[in-house]
């Protein structure tokens, strides 16, 4: 294309200036993205682990398990892979997931009558007025607890002592107002039937059909908004209804579940998640197992809400510039100028009982459109839905949509104005703004300056979990999952023990391992590249027996060919 005798175009630095140099990929860079080609985790977490028995040490690495793909683009594919096979195993099953726990083992069993003779001891104690043992006796209770949770004991065996919703100034229980309480929603209530399994069909020629559905609910309207996700008219879009609704979403998501139930009278199961709009506001997608009648679905939404029954905040009586003082000396939060102690969390909430006027500050509701339909299993469709509920799980709320223009801009910082300041949790350091002292208030809140979730840019208020899935889904917890997954690939290689622990305990029965974060200036730990390469390597030779592995099963018996097609995403790790 050009002549030998041309002198070099401009364009192209001269060799060896740093231009040149500036232009030649960086070999970190690089290593980083084999790593991220390879699905090797690229900022895994050295621990140390300690055999008991013979005092070796050994650094191994741990995948981070990040879910975001900001932080760690392997971890988080493979996290929305086992999401995806979990969503995928539960959604058209047709038998019902949990067959009822396992009888407790006798060391179980011990551990409860030993936590059972404490409880008659500290009884004992307090009423003696001995508190010295009482709190001996909580150290102990508390202990005994946590064997219990490590013997694999679901749930707590009694509420501790310490009561959580007690009137610190009095030191009485609080009774439970009749006025917050929600009002029950106009809708039809049924028993609840144990059964998460849904309705089988019959053809006229005998062949039956299970179906399931797909579901997305949004929220009410803050006003119209044009094609970009901005409002018509910024001045009147209510952010403040907006800011209130994206925080008070999950327990609308889970009423809406609640009157669900009862209404059907099955114990409906779901898998899904919550995701921004364009508008910004979080809606839903969810897996329903089972069909409900699209006009149920529609009258159960339409009749759901949740009320808050918070303090109002009408007014804003301070601002982050001038906040309300600390008063070490009462204890409390004051006003900066007459000291006048602010009203506490439980004064504020007695006063709201007190007034028969009294409305919740805040009222939730769905928005008009409720889209559902049905999905056949084994489809294409199903495969399509699962992957489009789980598309955006690896992005931070805020990088779900390009926030590209100004219009866009100023419309997230209108949205983040109202955020900051309200209130995430009883809790909320915010509530000082309004002259309350949130719940178990200290000297150390930050006016205004909450660092909870919802009150940062980008989580658009999505605080809480992005993903939900109701308990009798598919039986099974994520770490299941993921067990699952590398059954099926070492059961293909033919390799029969885990690395990590199976093999040490193969050979000399119960090897007793203490297990310690590593620190990165640890001598023994070896600096990140060097970890980071090894890995690569062990990940490309263990992937190519993998591929022969696969090769010689399709050859061998075409049934497993089949099932490892399907598989073959979450089956990589
Ligand atoms: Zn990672
Ligand atoms: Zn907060």
């Amino acid at each position: 294309m050009t002549a030998p005798t041309l002198p070099v175009p401009a364009t192209e630095p001269n060799p060896g200036s740093r231009a040149a140099r500036m232009a030649l990929p960086r070999s970190v860079d690089v290593l980083r993205d084999i790593a991220t080609e390879y699905g090797v985790c690229i900022r895994p977490v050295a621990m140390r682990r300690t055999d008991l028995d013979t005092g070796q040490t050994e650094v191994i690495d741990l995948p981070c398990g990040a879910t975001r793909e900001d932080k760690c683009p392997p971890c988080a594919k493979r996290n929305r892979r086992l999401r995806q096979a979990q969503i995928r195993e539960g959604w058209h099953r047709s038998d019902e997931p949990l067959p009822g726990p396992e009888p407790a083992t006798d060391e179980q069993k011990a551990l409860v009558v030993l936590r059972a003779h404490y409880e008659f001891e500290r009884d004992d104690a307090a009423r003696r007025s001995l508190w010295d043992q009482v709190a001996e006796l909580d150290d102990a209770i508390r202990e005994v607890e946590e064997a219990i949770a490590t013997e694999g004991l679901r749930g707590r065996v009694a509420p501790p002592h310490v009561v959580d919703d007690q009137d610190e100034e009095s030191g009485k229980r609080r009774k439970r107002s009749t006025r917050r309480r929600q009002d029950a929603p106009d809708l039809p209530r049924r028993k609840v039937d144990p059964r998460t399994v849904g309705k089988v069909y019959t053809a006229p020629d005998g062949s039956t059909h299970q179906p399931s559905m797909w579901l997305t609910l949004t929220l009410d309207s803050h006003g119209p908004v044009l094609g970009d996700g901005t409002p018509v008219h910024p001045d009147r879009y209510d952010y403040r209804r907006a800011a209130w609704d994206a925080v008070h979403f999950p327990r609308l998501l889970d009423r809406f579940w609640q009157n669900l139930r009862r209404c059907e009278g099955w114990n409906v199961q779901y898998a899904g998640c919550v995701e921004p709009q364009r508008r910004l506001a979080p809606h839903a997608h969810f897996a329903i197992r089972g069909t409900i009648p699209r006009a149920v679905l529609r009258q159960v939404a339409a009749a759901t809400y949740h009320q808050v029954w918070w303090p109002s905040v009408d007014v804003q009586r301070y601002t982050r510039e001038r906040p309300p003082v600390w008063d070490e000396q009462a204890a409390a939060w004051v006003d900066p100028d007459t000291r006048a102690p602010l009203a506490t969390w439980a004064e504020a909430l007695d006063a709201i009982d007190q007034d028969p006027d009294a409305e919740p500050v805040h009222v939730v509701h769905f928005g008009a459109q409720v889209d559902a339909r049905g999905v056949m299993p084994g489809t294409d469709d199903a495969e399509r839905t699962i992957r489009y509920i789980t598309k955006y799980i690896t992005k931070q709320t805020g990088a779900c949509h390009s926030i590209a223009s100004d219009r866009q801009r100023r419309h997230l910082d209108r949205l983040w104005q109202q955020l900051q300041v309200t209130p995430c949790t009883d809790r909320c350091a915010n509530w000082l703004l309004y002259g309350v002292q949130p719940k178990k208030a200290h000297g150390k809140l930050k006016p205004g300056r909450c660092k909870g979730k919802v009150h940062q840019r980008e989580t658009l208020g999505i605080g809480g979990r992005r993903i939900l899935i109701s308990r009798d889904w598919s039986g099974k917890t994520l770490a299941d999952h993921k067990y699952d997954a590398r059954a099926w690939v070492r059961s293909l290689l033919g390799v029969t023990t885990d690395l990590a622990d199976a093999g040490h305990a193969d050979e000399s029965g119960d090897r007793r391992h203490a297990w310690e974060l590593a620190r990165p200036d640890d001598p023994d730990v070896p600096p990140m590249a060097h970890r980071l390469l090894r890995a690569i390597s062990e990940r490309a030779r263990w992937r190519s027996e993998l591929l022969a592995a696969k090769d010689r099963a399709a050859r061998g018996t075409p049934d497993v060919s089949a099932t490892g097609g399907e598989t073959t995403a979450n089956g990589e790790e």
